[in-house]
């Protein structure tokens, strides 16, 4: 399998540090408000790359952290007259029921900076101890990029240009650090802000210093696979590089993958911009599934513009991913067990060159865009090839290897629209029952009316009520 490492600038054969064992660590979002669709696309796009390692076999240890203090959650806090850790934990949920509505599946690991303090002590007290950070006269602890050979290396910076374009500063009121490049690994509290006792004062960490602690504690001093959204390449991974290579004396991460940018009429779409789409704003129009295959139809490194117009082809795609496991179930209750046709024993290894295709589109750098042409390629051999005089066998088959790929790799439900309209139907029926109970006849009879109209008979019967399609 080949992924484009950052780091060689290349793509590279992927061999894991330990055989059969993937470390994945992603950068996850700042929980100060509803993610949007920009931050989903790293969160679909490992997720994707995540089942494909499953689905070869690999046991995958998924590590995605909640970055729970920071300047912009403190801001909110202050406004909603609320404290950090409110909103902090109110967007963890909401960033949660997102990810569950687009099919993400939940980490192995999902640690939180606020409950990771005391490891960001013991690796900033480990800097400072061999030279690598220093304490400046407010408490304030820089990392001193200058005492680190490589820094740079990542994002490709030459530390000499780096230096040229200095800024001034006493002008930019930094005169406490001895290069501008440093980073701070602790920071004093201010006023009003949430801190935690430490040697240097009372404060809080830095950004960068989290996913360096968390990604050694929950996977090791190496990880295999370090990813996120290609704006994270300078400073946060350089920095986070700098800090664990210093700290350990070990390789950081093995590969580094980045995914490109969402983008709205060709401008990355950001909070601070203001172009963005939350997750919410786009499932309340659509299964949140075409998101989800939408995102996917980029492969992750290239750029993707997003529109409405795009979504509404996305839409009728992932229609005919339905309508086609409709077809299949329906005629899997109805054709006959009996071995496959000549013309079905051809379409099978039709479909299992499809298979092929599917995969060497994933082992090619995750690219999910040649994946789902693969499953698609399979709805249509799916579609002209099954009918009422198919073999059962047949038809299972099919269903099943767009369950293995749709569903199980790009994760994209393949068959919701049923289940979704039996949880509606069966909503309304205990809802009918409830104002029967209640002898609210008036609203039992308009819920019998509204299931009619959907096509649905009921039938009182002594085990309860039954529902079947008209
Ligand atoms: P943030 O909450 O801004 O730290 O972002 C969380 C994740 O979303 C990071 O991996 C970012 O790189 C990624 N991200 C933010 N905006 C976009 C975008 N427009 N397109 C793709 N990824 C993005
Ligand atoms: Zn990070």
């Amino acid at each position: 399998m080949k992924i484009f490492d950052t780091l060689q600038r290349r793509k590279v054969e992927f061999e894991p540090i330990e055989p059969g064992k993937v470390g994945i660590y992603v950068c996850g979002p700042t929980v100060y408000n509803l993610i949007h669709i920009g931050n989903a696309r790293p969160m679909i796009v490992f997720d994707t790359f995540r089942r494909y390692l499953e689905y070869k076999g690999y046991d995958v240890n998924y590590v995605s952290n909640f970055t729970d203090v920071d300047d912009k959650i403190i801001k909110a806090a202050n406004e909603e007259g609320v404290s950090a850790s409110d909103i902090s934990e109110k967007y963890i949920a909401e960033c949660k029921k997102d990810m569950s509505d687009l099919n993400i599946k939940p980490a192995t690991h999902h640690p939180q900076a606020t409950k990771e303090i005391d490891g960001m002590i013991r690796m900033i007290q480990k800097l400072i101890d061999n030279g690598h950070a220093y304490v400046a006269a407010d408490g304030t602890v820089y990392f001193s990029v200058e005492t680190d050979e490589g820094y740079g290396k990542l994002s490709h910076k030459d530390m000499n240009e780096m230096m040229s374009g200095l800024r001034d500063l006493k002008v930019s009121g930094e005169e406490q650090k001895r290069n501008a490049n440093d980073f701070v690994l602790w920071k004093p509290k201010k006023e009003g802000e949430p801190f935690w006792e430490s040697p240097w004062c009372e404060g809080r960490p830095g950004w960068h210093i989290e996913c360096s602690v968390m990604s050694q504690k929950y996977i090791g001093d190496t990880v295999d696979i370090h990813c996120g959204g290609e704006d994270l390449i300078f400073p946060h991974h350089e920095n986070e590089i700098a800090q664990s290579e210093c700290a350990t004396g070990k390789p950081f991460c093995k590969y580094w993958m980045h995914n490109g940018f969402l983008k709205i009429n060709n401008e990355k779409m950001s909070k601070s911009l203001g172009n963005f789409f939350t997750v919410r704003d786009i499932t309340a129009q659509y299964d949140p599934m075409v998101l989800r295959l939408f995102i996917l139809s980029a492969q992750y490194r290239t750029p993707l513009n997003f529109s409405k117009e795009l979504m509404e082809q996305t839409k009728a795609s992932y229609e005919r991913i339905l309508n086609c496991t409709d077809k299949l179930k329906e005629l899997s209750a109805v054709c006959a067990s009996k071995p496959y046709s000549d013309a079905e024993n051809e379409a099978a290894a039709q479909a299992e060159g499809f298979v092929r295709e599917f995969e060497n589109a994933m082992e090619d750098d995750n690219n999910t865009a040649n994946a789902e042409t693969a499953v698609f390629e399979i709805v249509r051999l799916a579609n002209s090839t099954v009918n009422g005089d198919s073999s059962a066998e047949y038809v299972a088959y099919m269903l099943e290897v767009i369950r293995k790929l749709c569903d199980g790799v790009l994760g994209v439900i393949s068959d919701r629209r049923a289940d979704s309209l039996d949880t509606e139907i069966e909503e309304l029926i205990a809802k009918r029952q409830e104002a029967r109970k209640a002898r609210d006849f008036k609203t039992a009879d308009a819920i019998r009316d509204q299931l009619t109209a959907m096509g649905i008979i009921l039938e009182d019967t002594r085990e309860g009520v039954k529902w079947k399609k008209a």
